[in-house]
């Protein structure tokens, strides 16, 4: 019988309830001791390669277990520690590596962002002025730690150099430089690994997914070289996931053991039937999902291995899941509350491993071999399928009957902003927020009071309310012109739909990392989702009651919550956007029927899921500005229909963002120093749009000066008539106090430029 191997690429840290979040938080806020946090880290991650030993997986990952994150691990390794923090030489502490990460009275942190097209988001490295050097062989220290205590011959995972360089932040030098300048730090890293015994490296190169050019192709080939040649008995996987390899051809001639390729996310299928794959090479197959929750479909997995051992011969094939398990939730062991049929689809990354041992057995002995496993399999998903759940007839003969109509508003912005400007008479440069309002203590105690059944459905209520009240007051005082009720009664902005529409269902402890220990429950879409009944209107509502300005209603749009959810993959992903967008309909015009007249429709996901295959930009863009003009189209001239994003590289997509053809877009600016205003410079738009024009991510009261400054700036590119005053987003995380001093700074701010304004249309 032919023997193959079955591989992990990585485990979640974060432990199956979230022990590590709450090791670290401990630590920080200075309630537990260095020793007990490396103590409790330790635990977890043997643990987790305990779990994965047991679970029969042949290759298990060392070293990707992180005390933050792995970008911010391999800069520390190299010793590469911005200026401004306490360092000099050997090995980072621990202290100084959570500087860098989250900032200290004295510096600020370094900058996040996010990992390829996930929601996990890494600390960028600051190259600028280092000298790097191999302070601490990581992957050596966790390869021997799983050696010595628990006798695991542990394959150590690292990022690579090529990655490495191209998510730093570097004007310094070019890539290639950069290159010469690591690999002889990362040869050091594979000599003594090799020289400890290890056998296996996984060296993970994700951005191998986007194209390089010749030079570069070049000097990555000849870094691979000297690899080699400083370990020659390694068996270095190059691993690649969230996409095709894009420089295919040449990436498969690099001197290494095999090669991790993605088949779940990008068409590497098709790569290997058009230029075959070397003889001398490993394939490690990417077959299992690696991003999302639901149970494999193992019988067609089984066919694209079968596919795949056209080109490559079963010895030289590893089976693995196609990314990191990092992105899904640890174990659906503790979903106990969840209907058996929901759970029956499901998959966690414990469940993954599972399903990656029952593939590469049955390659090993056919189908039979895993016969028991298989039924279950074809069980749980088959019930889970033919479900009332996925199985609405209204809802997809909706989706199957939409028309031009659906989608285009009754009449252009041109004609449709004289009515609104008739109807809500603001003033030139409207003032306005982006939608939360602070959530203090109080605010987040009494929500998980209410949900732990502690207070009544109508205590929560008057609880809610005299929030709004109180707000609502505090905003006509300041002078906005716009108001919000403030977002009080929502947790996420996702979640919070989630949990009412037909169609989603919510895990118990399904967290995932989204940057340092901050995780993010995602929802799940299981089914076919419809609106039952309103979601927002009552808060709406109640706060228009108070008061005479217009009340904006705030809803998170389709792409976001398609997004930021974890997805049915039983029908494409496009029909559960529209399918969304078709319900958030619904709520609109529950909205507009009650009164409220401005509406805005949250996208700040857009952006983040383009796809990173150029060839899939434009169908994504279309589809997502389909399903945004598809949930706002049905609404009155003068309503309102405003949307918002986050701080973005805009120029890519600004077209897009133009054909969602909202009335008024606001933009999160201040971290972006003007970029985004050059992005609407070189495009022209012609609707209405706010920029940030205050950065709300510290305390800081900023000055009238600084805002009026940002405001100017802005007046150059873009007509005074289109645009808006509003801070960035955000404000549920700040403090009521600097959060009213510095809307009071930034109205003070707007009726002086409104005064220059008026002044210059007289002179
Ligand atoms: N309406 C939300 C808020 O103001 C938008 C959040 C976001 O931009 N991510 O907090
Ligand atoms: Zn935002």
């Amino acid at each position: 019988m032919v023997k193959i191997i079955s591989s992990a690429i990585g485990y979640p840290r974060i432990g199956e309830k979230r022990e590590w979040k709450r090791a670290l938080e401990s630590f920080w806020s200075q309630n537990s001791s260095k020793e007990e946090l490396l103590a409790t880290l330790e635990g977890i991650r043997l643990n987790n390669l305990q779990k994965q030993k047991d679970a029969g997986i042949d290759l298990i990952p060392v070293g990707d277990f992180s005390f933050y994150d792995h970008v911010l691990d391999t800069s520390t390794a190299f010793g590469i520690v911005p200026k401004r923090f306490d360092y000099t030489d050997g090995p980072v502490s621990v202290e100084t590596y959570f500087d860098i990460a989250r900032g200290n009275d004295g510096a600020i942190a370094s900058e996040m962002t996010k990992w390829f097209n996930t929601n996990y988001h890494y600390i960028v490295p600051e190259l600028e002025g280092s000298t790097p050097k191999l302070v601490e062989n990581r992957p050596l220290n966790y390869y021997l730690e799983a050696k010595e205590k628990l006798g695991i011959d542990g394959k150590p995972v690292f990022l690579g150099p090529v990655t490495f360089i191209k998510l730093a932040k570097d004007q310094e030098e070019t890539f290639e430089t950069r290159l010469k300048q690591f690999t002889p730090l990362y040869a050091q890293i594979l000599a003594e690994l090799e020289e400890a015994g290890a056998t296996w490296v996984q060296i993970d190169e994700p951005s191998l997914t986007s194209e390089f050019s010749a030079k570069e192709l070049e000097a990555i080939q000849a870094a691979y070289t000297e690899l080699k040649n400083a370990a020659p008995n390694l068996k270095v996987i190059v691993q690649t996931y969230f996409e095709k390899i894009a420089n295919y051809e040449e990436i498969i001639k690099l001197p290494v053991h095999g090669l991790g390729l993605d088949f779940v996310h990008g068409d590497s299928l098709s790569q290997l039937k058009e230029f075959g794959f070397p003889k001398d090479k490993v394939l490690a197959a990417g077959i299992v999902d690696g991003r999302n929750v639901w149970r494999a479909d193992l019988d067609a997995k089984l066919d694209i291995l079968d596919a795949i051992q056209v080109h490559v011969d079963a010895e030289r094939l590893i089976v693995q899941s196609s990314c990191s398990l990092l992105h899904v939730p640890v174990t659906k062991k503790s979903e106990e509350q969840l209907d058996p049929i929901i759970r029956g689809g499901l998959s966690f990354a414990d469940e993954k491993l599972e399903e990656i041992v029952l593939l590469k057995q049955a390659v090993e002995g056919g189908k039979d071999a895993i016969a028991e496993g298989l039924i279950a399999n074809r069980e749980g998903r088959k019930t889970l399928n033919e479900s009332s759940y996925r199985q609405n007839a209204k809802v997809k003969e909706t989706v199957e009957n939409l028309t031009e109509k659906d989608v285009n508003r009754p009449a252009p912005f041109a004609e449709r902003i004289i009515e609104q400007d008739e109807r809500f008479n603001l003033p030139l440069l409207p003032t306005t927020t982006i939608g939360s309002l602070p959530q203090t203590a109080e605010v987040r105690q009494t929500r998980s009071k209410w949900r732990r059944g502690e207070i009544t459905n109508e205590q929560y209520e008057a609880f809610i309310n005299a929030q709004i009240d109180k707000w609502i007051a505090i905003q006509e005082e300041i002078g906005i012109d716009v108001l919000v009720h403030g977002e009080f009664e929502r947790t996420d902005m996702v979640e919070y739909f989630g949990e009412k529409f037909a169609g989603f269902g919510v895990t118990k402890f399904g967290w995932v990392q989204s940057y340092g220990s901050r995780c993010v429950k995602p929802p799940l879409i299981l089914g076919d989702v419809a609106f039952s009944e309103p979601i927002t209107v009552k808060e709406s509502v109640y706060a228009q009651s108070l008061t005479k300005k217009p009340v904006k209603g705030m809803l998170t749009g389709p792409v976001t919550i398609l997004n930021w959810s974890f997805v049915r993959d039983d029908i494409p992903r496009v029909d559960v956007q529209n399918q969304i967008a078709l319900a958030l309909r619904d709520e609109i015009l529950a909205l507009e029927e009650n009164g409220i007249k401005i509406i805005q429709v949250d996208e700040p996901a857009l952006r983040e899921g383009l796809p990173l295959d150029p060839s899939k930009k434009q169908a994504y863009l279309e589809a997502a500005v389909y399903a945004f003009k598809l949930s706002t189209a049905a609404v009155e001239n003068d309503t309102q229909i405003h949307t918002h994003m986050c701080y973005s590289d805009f120029n890519e997509i600004i077209q897009s963002i133009s054909d969602l053809d909202a009335d008024v877009i606001s933009i999160e600016t201040s971290r972006s120093h003007g970029e985004i205003i050059e992005a609407f410079e070189t495009n022209t738009y012609d609707k209405e749009i706010g920029l940030g024009v205050y950065d709300i991510h510290s305390p800081r009261v900023p000055s009238k000066e600084e805002i009026k400054q940002n405001i100017h700036r802005a007046l150059k590119t873009i007509h005074p008539k289109q645009f808006w005053i509003n801070p960035d987003c955000g404000l549920k995380t700040r403090q009521e106090k600097e959060t009213i001093a510095a809307l009071e700074v930034m109205i003070e701010a707007a009726n002086e430029i409104r005064k220059e304004q008026l002044e210059a249309v007289k002179s």
